[in-house]
């Protein structure tokens, strides 16, 4: 039999929308695909005309093609990704390719051809193309039928600058933008639940996130930090991560929880990790701090302590779940594959030193009070000169030089 190369065909709506900035979004999902595909057969990936071709070796098969396609899709930026195969501009290859493609979409009963002609050079036009295509698949298929709306499979078929591209197994992507289009943050990284999906949110929206994880250490063990570990590696697979930090807290918290009065002693806690991780955003050139939390989820999450908590710093603090029940953060966990590992028992620093009664309602001024006792500037500088880092491969990421020290 006839064998084709075959390419994956990457769609970008939303990237599409950007006007002059496309180049730019166009680029750097080239790039992040290129780092991220490396364990796959890809001779090079092209951008033509409004999406990303990935040409994978002579000899790929079906199921390694499949496994590239379904590494694909998980990449943030990518709307949809179509396999198929290169062929020559010649509508019968073309349509022999086509009786492929649509052989491997398999199982579906209706279908359509949808013809697209970028460059007026091969003289015929996409409704032609269409027609002529469509009689050959109807031949090669006769239990199958055409339909023209809510059809189960679409044959694409795009003519592009002496080349044709034919492909008709195609699966929606997570969307979104590519990471490393609008900038660094800073996230707030628990072994939890929240946070990493948390994260994973603000690097669909093409921020490169730095987590920052604070462990209880030396007052409880390190289990929290081999979980946040695990965790950056999920977020890794997709280039969701560029470093995570480990800041040993539990001898501050300790030192807190002697002398403030018991009932502000999360605030302080939260209030001091939030500073932590302005300055390690300062120091990453990040632009805002990210968190899991969602309101009333917990005593700290009401709107007075959410306030007493950001009023400790000066970079917006967004909160990708702050509208999303318990119940969807989950189910995104499982989604995004770190639920069984947040689902683990680890000690961090939110077991450690916790008041029988925390303030649901902090009032501002106690809390300012209460923290005057505490030497935080001398802390946080402490505290981000003895976080530690961990890098991950994220293509987009660029580590701080050390001047910002
Ligand atoms: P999560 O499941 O993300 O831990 P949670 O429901 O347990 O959230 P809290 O413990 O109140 O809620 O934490 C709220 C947010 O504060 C977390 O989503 C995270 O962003 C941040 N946070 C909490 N504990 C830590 C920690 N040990 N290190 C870093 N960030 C933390
Ligand atoms: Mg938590």
């Amino acid at each position: 039999m006839e064998e084709f190369q075959r390419i994956i065909l990457v769609h970008y709506h939303e990237i599409g929308l950007k006007g002059r900035n496309r180049g730019v979004f166009e680029k750097r999902l080239q790039k992040n695909l290129e780092a991220l595909l490396g364990a796959y057969p890809v001779v090079t990936i092209h951008r033509i005309s409004g999406r990303l071709l990935v040409f994978l070796r002579e000899g790929t098969t079906l199921e390694v093609a499949n496994q590239c396609t379904d590494a694909i899709l998980g990449v943030p930026g990518v709307a949809r990704a179509s396999c198929g195969f290169k062929c020559d501009l010649d509508i019968k290859v073309m349509g022999r390719a086509a009786c492929i493609a649509l052989a491997e979409a398999e199982p579906f009963s209706t279908f359509k051809v949808s013809a697209r002609r970028n460059h007026t050079v091969f003289p015929i036009d996409s409704m032609q193309m269409n027609r002529d295509i469509g009689e050959v698949l109807c031949e090669r298929f006769p239990e199958k039928r055409v339909q023209m709306k809510g059809q189960d499979v679409t044959v694409g078929v795009e003519a592009v600058e002496g080349t044709a591209y034919v492909y008709a197994r195609s699966v929606r992507g997570i969307g979104g933008l590519p990471v490393g289009s609008s900038g660094k943050v800073v996230c707030l990284l628990s072994s939890g639940i929240d946070s990493p999906v948390a994260t994973w949110r603000m690097a669909r929206r093409g921020a490169v996130p730095i987590g920052v994880h604070f462990s209880g250490r030396p007052q409880t063990s390190d289990a929290s930090e081999y979980l946040v570990d695990d965790i950056a590696h999920v977020l890794e697979r997709t280039g969701c991560i560029g470093r995570v930090y480990v800041v040993p807290f539990g001898d501050y918290q300790r030192e807190i929880s002697l002398s403030c009065p018991p009932s502000l002693r999360v605030i302080l806690y939260r209030r001091l990790m939030f500073c932590v991780a302005e300055e390690l955003a300062r120091r990453e050139g990040a632009g805002a701090l990210v968190t899991g939390e969602s309101l009333g989820q917990v005593a700290s999450q009401t709107l007075d302590n959410i306030r007493a908590t950001n009023d400790a710093v000066e970079l917006p603090v967004l909160r990708p779940l702050i509208g999303s029940d318990k119940l969807e953060i989950i189910e995104a966990a499982q989604e995004l594959g770190t639920f069984e590992i947040s689902s683990m028992d680890a000690p961090d620093c939110c077991t450690l030193f916790m008041p029988r009664n925390p303030e649901t309602h902090a009032k501002l001024e106690a809390v300012r009070e209460a923290e005057v006792a505490f030497p935080v500037e001398e802390w946080v500088t402490a505290l981000a000169d003895a976080a530690e880092p961990h890098d991950y491969a994220c293509p987009a990421y660029k580590p701080p030089s050390k001047s910002r020290r």
